[in-house]
């Protein structure tokens, strides 16, 4: 009998929608020898999430695709409210910018999923060296983890072992439902909580056959194993929280409507049938949520699919919307799903195997969260995860991961439970109307909602990351990351949060004039970066501080080894541009010299008025004394970590966060 061959691999990821590639991207960012494996056959390429937040877009932008997304997909701008006037017919009540204002260079796009995977593979694909590409229709059947080598973080440690089942074409391609009108269009029923997950059924059927197996050993295994997720059911965790009975029809049409805002996001509640939400996409399509009240859940809490198709769902549509008509030629994809609003107990066993996205989070994606924050889950892990498997960061770092993101999963369960009742209860007739939900509480809660929606209200705790005031989350295992934790001075840079992202203005390259916004600086590389303040460096008490920080910085044992390669050094500093000079006034560690290709000159910016894009005003917008200046540390994944003085006991300090965080001599 031919024994299952083995192999090694330092990170193993389970699933490949958008949390799985993201974990991959930073693998391929970071160098680690990662694989990446999917039940199904193909890619997604229709339908699902399509709203990426301001947030995303900022992310995608550290990673250098950020452009691809924003010229493919469809801009929101405006939100229109449409309500039931006194004689019961809808009519646009209100109107509210699609997105706070004045918070990112980006606004909230629209963009199918399939399209933003695409990006995520080609990125990995240019970037992974050992390289990483997608494995389909692979199946992971067993999964066991060596206790005994959970705590040896050692490079030759594989503590996990999994058991990995190569399935046919047709097993990994799941059934399309029968849309009822004889179009072949595609659905996404199989992947709806409405439809039985199809994991178990497809290891017991391989078994039986004995396809092609393979031994996996891995150092760190991230299940991205959407809601269903296989992954966490192995470590035996739960998701908590309850179904809801509503019932929502998703629906991708080209519209024929004399409905006017149908290329608005609108909110329609009915009087008496229901809401419905549009949402305009790319290349004339729009996206039609709808609550399908005609549908109730069984006594087991489980609606029948069957039911449920796009004539079921665009007739509930024309009935929200009379009297404007609404009908369509083309559908492009279509499902449906029933509102349920968990949270994973656990989002890490023993810092070996973590789970991100739908795995340990599922609420409703009406506000077009669910793709992001599971992106987001794998960003705020991947980094860690890569400066760990090449001992470049201290293993005790991983735990920040739970504690960082559980929190966040937490407020969008809030946040979505709050905001699904308001949309899909009917609207009050009047203020005496108490089961009737108040449009003005619509109105206000869609008003603050949006600064959650758009990512950036992200708010990290203190940690041996964020040198923020605070006691340090309380670990699962009871440990407190934070013993001996080095604590920033939040008022040296007021308005750039420890725990927050790092926000961007715009600033000048001292060297060539140009105008960036000073975030486009910050890439997704895995380095850590020092952003020196250096305020204004032609008074010479401030010159002196700058000296003396840089020169304590250029000979610093434990952080020598890292400049550069783990931690990029920016600055910005106050003076006039034109009264300044590269070499005369910033000391070489700021810009340095490579024997082979001369200065460094795109490393030390100006706060200063440009020729074509205006003033960023950047000092007053990070809330930095202009004279005296600050610094202050960006995690890979532009969070920001600490904030201190520039002179005074500021370099010690900055050495103080940096061992807490990175491994070498001293730390
Ligand atoms: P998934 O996308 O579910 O990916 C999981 C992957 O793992 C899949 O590729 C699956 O094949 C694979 N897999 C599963 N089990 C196994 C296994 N045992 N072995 C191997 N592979 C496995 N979110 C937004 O942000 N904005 C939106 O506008 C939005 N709209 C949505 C609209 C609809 C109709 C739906 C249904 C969802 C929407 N969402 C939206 C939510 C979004 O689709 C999900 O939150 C997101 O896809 C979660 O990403 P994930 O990578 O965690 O999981």
């Amino acid at each position: 009998v031919p024994s299952t061959p083995e192999s090694k691999c330092d990170v193993l990821i389970i699933g490949a929608g958008p949390a799985g590639l993201m974990m991959a991207a930073w693998m391929a960012r970071c160098g680690i020898h990662a694989r990446i494996v999917d039940k199904r056959s193909t890619k997604i390429f229709s339908g699902q999430a399509d709203g990426l937040q301001m947030r995303s877009l900022e992310i995608f932008d550290s990673f250098g695709f950020a452009d691809r997304a924003w010229k493919e997909a469809n801009h929101m701008i405006e939100i229109c409210m449409w309500n039931p006037g006194a004689d019961g017919t809808i009519r646009r009540s209100d109107r509210i910018p699609d997105v706070p204002v004045g918070l990112s260079r980006f606004t909230q796009i629209v963009l199918h999923q399939g399209r933003i995977e695409r990006f995520f593979l080609d990125h990995i694909k240019k970037y992974s060296d050992p390289p990483i590409s997608v494995e389909r229709a692979v199946l992971p059947e067993s999964l066991s983890i060596d206790e005994t080598l959970c705590d040896n973080h050692s490079a030759d440690s594989y503590p996990i072992k999994v058991t990995l089942r190569h399935l046919t074409e047709e097993e990994a391609t799941p059934a399309q439902q029968s849309n009822g009108n004889g179009n072949d269009v595609r659905d996404g029923m199989f992947r709806s909580n409405l439809a039985e997950d199809d994991t178990d059924d497809l290891i017991r059927k391989s078994q039986v056959k004995e396809g092609a197996a393979e031994v996996v050993r891995a150092k760190y295994m991230v299940g991205c194993d959407g809601a269903h997720s296989w992954t966490r059911r192995q470590l035996g965790f739960q998701l908590e929280g309850e179904p809801t009975d509503f019932i929502w029809g998703v629906l991708d049409v080209i519209p024929i409507t004399d409905f006017p805002d149908i290329r608005m996001r609108c909110a329609v509640h009915s009087a008496s049938s229901g809401s419905l939400m549009v949402i305009p996409r790319e290349n004339k399509l729009v996206r039609l949520y709808i609550q399908l009240n005609e549908i109730k859940p069984d006594a087991s809490g489980r609606a029948d699919r069957s039911q449920i198709t796009p004539t079921t769902i665009i007739t509930a549509a024309q009935k929200i919307l009379s009297p404007y008509k609404i009908t369509y030629e083309y559908c492009d994809w279509w499902t449906a799903y029933q509102i349920g609003q968990r949270v994973g107990t656990n989002f890490d066993s023993r810092s070996r195997v973590f789970l991100a996205g739908d795995a340990v989070h599922t609420h409703s994606p009406k506000a077009g969260q669910g793709m992001n924050v599971s992106m987001q889950d794998a960003f705020n892990l991947g980094w860690k995860l890569g400066l760990v498997v090449k001992g470049i960061a201290k293993p005790e770092i991983l735990k920040t991961y739970q504690s960082e993101r559980r929190r966040v999963a937490q407020d969008l369960i809030n946040f979505d439970h709050k905001f699904s009742r308001l949309f899909s209860g009917r609207p009050a007739k009047d203020v005496m109307d108490e089961s009737g939900v108040s449009m003005a509480d619509f109105k206000d809660a869609f008003i603050k909602g949006n600064l959650f929606a758009s990512g950036l209200s992200v708010d990290y705790g203190a940690s041996m990351l964020v040198a923020k005031e605070g006691n340090a989350a309380q670990q699962g295992d009871g440990t407190d990351v934070s013993a001996s934790r080095v604590r920033g001075k939040q008022e040296l840079a007021k308005k750039v949060l420890m725990g927050m992202r790092f926000p961007s203005f715009k600033v000048l390259n001292q060297s060539d004039a140009r105008p960036w916004h000073f975030q486009e600086r910050l890439k997704s590389d895995g380095r850590f970066r020092l952003i020196v303040f250096a305020g204004n460096v032609l008074s010479p008490a401030q010159n002196e501080r700058l000296n003396a920080f840089c020169g304590a910085l250029a000979s610093s044992t434990f952080l020598k080894p890292h400049l550069y390669t783990n931690i990029d050094v920016l600055t910005l500093h106050s003076a006039k541009r034109t009264d300044t000079e590269l070499l005369r006034d910033f000391p070489e560690v700021l810009h340095p010299f490579d024997e082979h290709s001369g200065w460094d000159y795109n490393s030390v910016f100006v706060d200063d008025e440009s020729y074509h894009e205006g003033y960023g005003d950047a000092y007053g917008n990070y809330g930095v004394d202009r004279e005296t200046g600050c610094v202050l540390v960006t995690r890979p994944d532009q969070y920001v970590g600490f904030v201190g003085e520039l002179g005074g006991e500021g370099f010690k300090e900055v050495e103080r966060y940096f061992g807490g965080v990175l491994v070498g001599k001293g730390g």
